[in-house]
């Protein structure tokens, strides 16, 4: 039986990233994965494709409607949504590839198949790897990793059939324009997914059971979205429940509490996710999980059971590629015996759609909860020489700090590129900076990151530019 120091189940984010650190550190290392693909949902069915249709359909939008401004002017613009989708899938597989040659030129094994943890101890864990032919190899290791991700979580009444009623697994490549698509729930993966077909020309209708959307965000920035979606021709039901959604010949229906029917040629079932766990053992072995089915681990990412580990979506919490990223580099280093740590207050999240959204630490919502004394600074793009240039206007950041030491405790932004500018907000907070250090801190001009100045000067009343 071939034996291991570090085995990780899973290849997504999590557990490639975490099997490279961890044969970098000198451990004899394994991961498996039971799709052909290393990548994850991530590499695979997730943030990578999805980004792919984004860019693909914004330039479809905007060379169709918002090129005549600039003084540019084209012919008919027409979609091939097949090349669109072998774009999409060539990226793919170079990023898949390249995890692949990542692998062997850290000498990373890789077992293909379906892995179950036949017995875990303080001397070591056995693990079962089933192929899809049935072939079974048994591994032996000393630290087993789980990195298993998760799935899209059913809900109650909506038939999933993967065609008429699907998931953002099948949203990610529908062999034609849908005429209209519902989309329940109104996180970021829905939003996104929404709006690529929507840029396309499908009529898009968000079903949503909170009265708002992108739950968790800061309320401003998800008003303001909200506002900029209708805009964009986006239909929102808030505050809405789903009853059922069920295939109807070639549509589907979806049932809504206390509303006509809604007809449409796809479903979309976006309503969060669920840990993935199914046949890994973990019952047999008492593995401790939350009510919600997330696997319990503690700040060393250790599980009840001694030599398992838990990371990435499969612990729960952001369930975001570079989070889990973090928490499979940070466990192996603890096994090392280095000072892994992920700080979990300066986790970015971003909403890839036009314009994009952007968010880390502490919202206002949070902030008032928790009875903390902040100040606030409020920028608005519109106001930003670049986004004019750029013809991208809409939007603000917003910071909030500390009222007594200034520090930065969480900065929201919608607007253009809000993704990249996040970046300086995430080291602000990473470096515990103020709001202070933010606006002493000199800016190219003419850039959109100049905003993200004027919003930190914002907080001590001081916005020069207008
Ligand atoms: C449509 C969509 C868009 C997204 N966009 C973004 C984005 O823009 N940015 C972002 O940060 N996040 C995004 N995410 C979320 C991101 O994909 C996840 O947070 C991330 O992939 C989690 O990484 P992970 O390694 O924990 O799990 P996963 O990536 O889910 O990987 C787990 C792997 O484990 C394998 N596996 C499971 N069980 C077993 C088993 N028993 N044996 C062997 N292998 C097993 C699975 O096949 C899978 O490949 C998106 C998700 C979706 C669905």
């Amino acid at each position: 039986m071939t034996h291991h120091d570090v085995v990780f189940i899973g290849g997504g984010p999590a557990g490639y990233t975490g099997a490279i650190r961890a044969a970098q550190l000198g451990f004899r290392t394994a991961c498996i994965e039971k799709e052909q693909k290393l990548g994850g949902t991530c590499l695979r069915v997730g943030c990578i494709p999805s980004k792919a249709l984004l860019e693909a359909s914004e330039k479809f939008e905007s060379t169709s409607h918002h090129l005549a401004e600039f003084g540019v002017k084209v012919g008919e613009v027409s979609l091939d949504l097949g090349q669109m989708m072998k774009r999409k899938e060539s990226i793919v597989d170079g990023l898949t590839g390249g995890v692949d040659f990542l692998f062997k030129k850290n000498k990373v094994s890789r077992y293909l198949g379906h892995a179950r943890i036949l017995s875990a101890t303080d001397t070591g864990a056995h693990i079962r790897v089933t192929d899809a032919a049935g072939a079974v190899e048994e591994i032996s290791a000393d630290h087993v990793i789980i990195a298993t991700g998760s799935n899209v979580a059913p809900l109650r009444g909506v038939e999933v059939d993967g065609d008429r009623v699907g998931t953002s697994t099948e949203a990610l490549s529908y062999p034609s324009v849908p005429q209209s698509l519902v989309v329940i729930g109104a996180g970021y993966i829905g939003l996104e997914m929404g709006s690529v077909w929507r840029r396309l020309g499908t009529k898009v209708t968000v079903v949503e059971y909170l009265d708002r959307i992108l739950p968790g965000m800061d309320l401003e920035i998800a008003r303001e979205a909200l506002k900029l979606f209708k805009k964009q021709g986006f239909d929102f039901r808030l505050s809405s429940k789903v009853t059922s959604a069920r295939r109807d010949g070639d549509s589907a229906v979806v049932e809504i509490e206390g509303q006509e029917p809604l007809r449409a040629e796809r479903v979309l079932l976006s309503a969060g996710r669920v840990p993935n766990t199914e046949g890994l053992g973990l019952d047999e072995l008492g593995v401790e999980r939350d009510r919600r089915g997330f696997i319990v681990a503690d700040g060393n990412y250790r599980t009840n059971v001694p030599g398992l580990y838990a990371v990435g979506d499969v612990i729960g919490g952001a369930m975001l590629a570079h989070k889990a990223e973090e928490e499979g580099v940070a466990c192996v280093e603890l096994i090392a015996g280095q000072a892994g740590h992920v700080n979990y207050d300066a986790i970015p999240g971003v909403v890839y759609t036009e314009p994009e959204i952007a968010t880390v630490g502490r919202t206002e919502e949070q902030l008032s909860e928790i009875g903390a004394r902040f100040k606030k600074g409020v920028f608005a793009f519109i106001a930003n020489g670049r986004a004019r240039a750029l013809g991208s206007t809409a939007g603000k950041v917003k910071i909030l700090a500390d009222e007594s030491t200034d520090r930065v405790l969480g900065v929201h932004i919608i607007g253009p590129r809000a993704g990249d500018l996040i970046a300086e907000a995430v080291a602000a907070i990473e470096f515990g900076a103020s709001s202070e250090d933010i606006a002493r801190t000199c800016h190219a001009h003419p850039t959109l990151s100049e905003a993200m100045r004027e919003a930190a000067l914002g907080v001590s009343d001081r916005i020069r530019q207008a």
